[in-house]
Order: structure tokens, then sequence, then C-alpha cells
């Protein structure tokens, strides 16, 4: 084929690699390569090729030994010598790959223009390890796709080696989900699967799954109590007994009836005036979380919105775990601010004045490589958004409005009152100057939240009639999990953190990387250990089972994981080896070969084909359902039109759909045999002929 000769005219010629062929051909208009050959881009002293995400993996185990080709627990656990890589087998890649492997051959030096993030990183350094690459790297590291970001970032092009330790953690983190999951999967199968039954073990992916499980047995073993409390109205207000809780009903009517025909007298009337401040600046999670609650967007689906805004250079880079600005961002604040035309309502107070510079939003301790999520400024007018995607930006993009707006003033205040010696209270909030909340002001759903009570003017002293009532209400137990509150769980390693600043400090040892968690929720949706019952996230029977099984810590503790988490975060940092790493993982996988392969054997549950959060139980005169107290009514019976169905025949209509057996039905054709199938209707039946 003709090929670089033709660029002679070029002294040197750089070889610019994206992660994506859009993002590709942005930066190849932006630079000058603006000559589109198979493959890649050229000119002005530059080819730009692409990836299409990985174009590389690492080898199977069946490529490291013929013996780990077939599944078999005597030669587990698995643990290559060295790693090492492999094309992804694929037509399409194979020839994107060869026509970058002969660009490096042919440059003189790489530029790394994979998206600025460890997985960015992993997808290029593997793509050029693949390629022989002996050239030296630059690396384009920006947080926005726009043409500014973009021609400062060809300016000040980092050193390659600088990301070494990115890399180093990526590498870490591939060979620790590789050495976990293909080990513990070949195991857990191999010890306790059935029928063709495979148990996907994951290194993230089986705690977030036990994180659910355990939250559900929580749930299910809940029993609720009934009490009481007493509360009264005196001039249109609500006032609630200061003690509480009322353990039973004689109680609260004894007291009910003494407080009764007396007056309320109110003892003190306090007035205070107070602050709040704005939410922070979103990160990924936190866009993730938010979208759920108030669209019900699924991870995924918020992560490829907000993906796509960015790669329409609308927002900055998304994949990140920080909600701070560094301090070098606030000149340009006034100009992004000043672009948002749609806003002009909102940012019109601000740009008069000096911008608000507060620690909640600036703090260089607090970002790395990439800071918090915000709009570029690009208009979102030249780009064809669906409805979604608008949501999303306008979150966003009010958000970053919203912190640059004063604090709201409210006032607050508490009532107390007496009646006899028993005392109530009654407390209401007041917004005197909204502030940052004008930004929301059109949008209801962010206020009916707060408590704006205007209460009367009460004076001490003051007395009267009042009408006291017996409420009578039942503990409750924790909510199931939605996917907002389990991607916080996972940011805090299961534990429940409400306050933003706290959560911020506990993100170090979180469970999985912000940009994957989505997909890590996805996987076990599609390998159905999950379920979602409208915004609910269940278990399924099989996801319960398989955490069951699982008897080690270092698979299914949400703690533990978060603390491996650590380890790589540190080696990014070039604060921890890469082989104590390893060889830390590779001796806990082989302690938990060793204790898997002496585990006792559990009686296997049949999850239930109707609902799948249950499992199957014995009854009378046949399998029912366990979860049958929520509404689930499947049944299987003993037997059917005279053929008694065992276990076995049991197990093979459930998970095959049909009896390996044939039965006589009627005794008068005593040659005709026919089999029982489970339909679609999840009812027995008797197979048909063919015809
Ligand atoms: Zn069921």
């Amino acid at each position: 084929m003709p090929f670089p000769s033709q660029f002679a005219s070029f002294e040197t010629m750089k070889l610019c690699i994206a992660e994506k062929p859009s993002v590709a051909k942005d930066i190849a208009r932006i630079i000058g390569a603006t000559t589109r050959h198979d493959g890649f881009w050229e000119g002005n002293g530059y080819w730009v090729s692409w990836t299409f995400g990985h174009l590389c993996t690492l080898k199977e185990p069946a490529d490291y030994s013929p013996d780990w080709k077939s599944w078999d627990l005597n030669v587990l656990p698995m643990i290559p010598e060295n790693f090492g890589i492999k094309l992804i087998p694929n037509s399409g890649v194979q020839r994107q790959f060869d026509s970058i492997a002969r660009l490096v051959e042919q440059c003189d030096e790489v530029i790394n223009c994979g998206d600025a993030g460890q997985e960015g990183e992993l997808i290029q350094r593997w793509v050029l390890a693949k390629a022989k690459n002996k050239k030296p790297i630059k690396r384009l590291w920006i947080s926005s796709l726009t043409e500014e970001a973009i021609k400062e970032g060809f300016a000040n092009l980092k050193d390659g080696k600088d990301y070494d330790n990115l890399y180093a953690a990526g590498t870490a983190r591939a060979v620790g989900d590789w050495l976990l999951g293909m080990n513990a999967t070949r195991l857990y199968t191999l010890k306790f699967g059935a029928y063709k039954q495979v148990f996907s073990v994951g290194r993230v992916q089986t705690p977030t799954l036990a994180i659910i499980v355990d939250r559900q047995e929580e749930i299910d073993n809940f029993v609720s109590e009934t009490y009481y409390e007493i509360k009264t109205t005196y001039r249109d207000v609500l006032f609630s007994s200061t003690k509480g809780k009322v353990k039973t009903k004689e109680k609260g009517e004894d007291l009910l009836s003494r407080i009764k025909e007396e007056d309320f007298e109110v003892i003190s009337h306090i007035q205070k005036e107070g602050k709040e401040v704005p939410p922070m600046l979103f990160d990924l999670t936190s866009t993730q979380v938010e979208c759920n609650k108030k669209f019900g967007f699924t991870a995924e689906e918020t992560l490829n919105y907000v993906q796509f805004l960015y790669e329409q250079k609308l927002v900055t880079y998304p994949r990140v775990d920080t909600a701070y600005l560094p301090n070098d961002v606030y000149p340009k604040i006034k100009g992004i601010l000043g672009k948002l035309n749609a806003y002009k309502n909102l940012t019109e107070p601000l740009l008069g004045k000096k911008i608000k510079k507060s620690k909640k939003v600036f703090n260089d301790k607090k970002v790395t490589d990439h800071h918090a999520i915000i709009p570029t400024g690009e208009d979102p007018s030249r780009v064809a958004l669906n409805l979604q995607q608008k949501k999303v930006y306008d979150m966003l993009t009010r958000r970053f409005i919203a912190v640059f707006h004063p604090d709201c003033k409210v006032s607050n205040t508490i009532v107390t009152g007496q009646v006899t010696k028993h005392e109530f209270r009654a407390t209401g909030k007041q917004i005197l100057e909204p502030g940052w909340r004008m930004v929301y002001e059109s949008k209801k759903e962010t206020l009916k939240a707060e408590e704006d009570t205007i209460m009367p003017t009460f004076e001490k002293r003051e007395k009267g009639p009042h009408s006291p009532e017996l409420h009578e209400k039942q503990t409750k137990a924790l909510s199931y999990f939605t996917e907002a509150s389990l991607l916080r769980a996972m940011e805090s390693a299961g534990k429940h953190v409400d306050d933003d600043e706290l959560r911020e400090l506990m993100k170090e040892n979180g469970i999985g990387r912000p940009s994957t968690r989505a997909n890590i929720i996805e996987k076990l949706f599609s390998r159905k250990y999950l379920i979602r019952q409208k915004k609910r996230i269940l278990a399924t029977a099989t996801g319960q089972e398989l955490i069951s099984l699982i008897e080690n810590d270092l698979l299914k503790s949400a703690e533990l994981t978060g603390v491996w988490e650590k380890k790589i975060r540190d080696i990014e940092r070039g604060k921890y080896d890469v082989k104590l790493f390893k060889g830390e993982l590779t001796k806990m996988v082989k302690e938990l070969t060793e204790q898997v392969k002496s585990q006792g054997y559990q009686q296997k549950k049949t999850a239930c084909p109707k609902c799948e959060i249950g499992h199957l139980i014995r009854g009378k005169s046949s399998w029912g359902c366990s979860n049958w107290k929520k509404g689930c009514k499947f049944t299987l019976p003993y037997e059917y039109k005279g053929i008694t169905i065992n276990d076995s025949e049991m197990l093979e209509l459930i998970h095959n759909g049909i009896t390996r057996y044939s039965y006589i039905f009627n005794k008068k054709k005593a040659d005709d045999l026919k089999k029982i199938v489970f339909s679609d209707k999840l009812k027995l039946e008797i197979k048909k002929e063919a015809k």
C-alpha cells in the first residue's frame, strides 16, 4: 500500500492515538491533519489514529497452559508467572491495530491521546506494547474536548513517563480482577454449580452483590412493632410530644385523657437566623445518584448521557471522583458563566461582581488529574440532545451556577408549649433570602422536601384549648436498595454516610472505580443475580445462593475490597509496589482455593421461576415459593395426571423445561409415551406430538 513515504516533506512525524474515531476526528481537525486514510488522518506533520476502546485484553487461561483449557478443580489455582496481553479476536480490531502498528513503526514520536484516566491509559499502553513501540511517548492530558482545551493540551504535552504509575495501577487492577475472577468463578462453579450453571464471581461484583443480599436478609427478618405518639394541634400548628414514643395504647390513652381538658400554654418561642450553603459540585457518582433519584435513570444510562455531553464538548471529563475545582480554574469561571445564554437570568446577578471563591468549591488538595463535572460554556443548542441528555445537562449546569450564588438565609422557629407538665414542640423554617436557591426556584421538586412552614407569632404564657390525638405507628424496616443508594454504599464500602464532606474522606476506600460502578451493577443484572422492581434492586434466589456459598471474606466483604482498592490507588500515586500487590493477591487466591476445595457441600436451593427472588420450598402437595408471604403464588404439584414428580424431575422441569423420560398417560395406549413440559405459563403440560 502507498504508505508514509509520501510525507517525507516533514522532518518528523508524530502519531496521535485517540480512544474513539470521533475524538480522533476532532483532534485531527484542530491540529491540521485533514486528509482521511483508511484507519487514520494525516497532515501538518501528524498522523491521527484511534482505537475503539480496548483493542487488547489479558490472555485467557488456555493461552498460558493447555491444562487450563478445560474447567477442572484439580488444576486450580491458575496463577500465570507473567501476565500477557493479546488482541481481541475480531477482524475490525485486527485491521485497526495493523494500521496503528504500521504507523508506530514509521513515526518519530507517539502522542497518547487516550481518555485522561486509568482505563484510558491502559487501553493505549496495551496497544503500544502489542505494537512493540520503542518511540518516545508524549501524553495529551485534558479535562474537556473543547477546541480551546485541545489546543492548550497540545501546547503543554506531558512526558509519557509521568503516567507510568497510572499504567501500573491499571495493570494491577486488571491482573487482580483476572486472578480472583478466573479462579473463583471456576472454583465455585465446579464445586457447587449444577445443570451447566455458572457461578460468576468477581473482585468488585461479588461484594456488591453481598451488600444487597445482606440488606434483603435484614428486611426479611425484620419484625415490625406498633408504637404510639401524642400530638396536639394548637392555633392550627401541629405540636409533637417531646417524650417521643409511647409503647402501649393504654399508656397513650391514659395520658390523652389527662391533658385533654387542660389548656395548652406556650412557654417559649425562639426564632434564629441560619445559613444554608449550596450543595457541592458533581462528581460521577453523585451525578448518577441524583439522576436516579430525580429521573429514575440507571447508573449506566446516566454515564452514557454524561459521556455523550462530554464528547459533544458541553461538559468536562465525567469519569471523576472529585467534587472540587483546582484554583487555576477560578479565572475561567466568569467566562463560562457568561456563555451560558439559556441561564442568563440566573447568571446575571453573578457577573456584575467578583465571583465567590469558596473552599467547598476550590481546593487543590482534593483535585488530582481532573476536577468536578462542570459545563464548558459551549452552546448546547448546536447539538441535538435528547430529553434525557438535556435533563442531565440542565442538572449539572444549574449546580455549577448555584455554587457561585450566596448562601440561603433562613429563619428557624422553635415553639415549646406544655399541658400540665407534659411538653410539646413545633419547628418551622422560613426562607428569608433564597440565595443559591433561586437557581431552583422554578423547579418545584427541590423545594418540596423542605419544610417551609410559616408559623403564626406566639406569645410567651399565652394559653388556650387544643386538640390532642393519639397516633398509631409502626416501626419500619430499612428500605431496599435503589441504584442511588447502592452507588452510595459502594462509594463508602457498605457504610451509610449522609454527610457530604465525610463522604469525600470515605472515597479512598470505596469499592470499584466511579467509572466502572455502573458496569458492575449491569453485570449483576445480566447474570440474573439482581432484578429490578421499579426503582428497587432485589437479589434473585441465585444471587442469594451464591453469597450463601461464599465463606471467604476476601470475596464478599465490602470493607476488605475497599482496602484492595486503596492499594491500587496508592500504586497510582507511586506509594505501593505492584509486585507486592500481586504477591499478596496470589497468596490469598491460593488460600481461597484450598478453603473452597475442602468446604462442605450445601443443599442447593432452586430459584422460583416466577418471581426469581424466592426459592422452592416443600408444601403439603406441591412445591411453593419461599416468597409467598410477599405475594408470589407459584406452585408445582408433586403429582401431575397420575405421574409422581420427584426432586430430580422437578429440577429437570425447572431448568430444562422438559423431563428426561417419557411416561404413559393413557393406560389403554401403553406404547404412547409422552414427556412432561414446563410451559411458558409456568404450568405443567403433556408434550404435544411434533408434527
Ligand atoms: Zn416466587
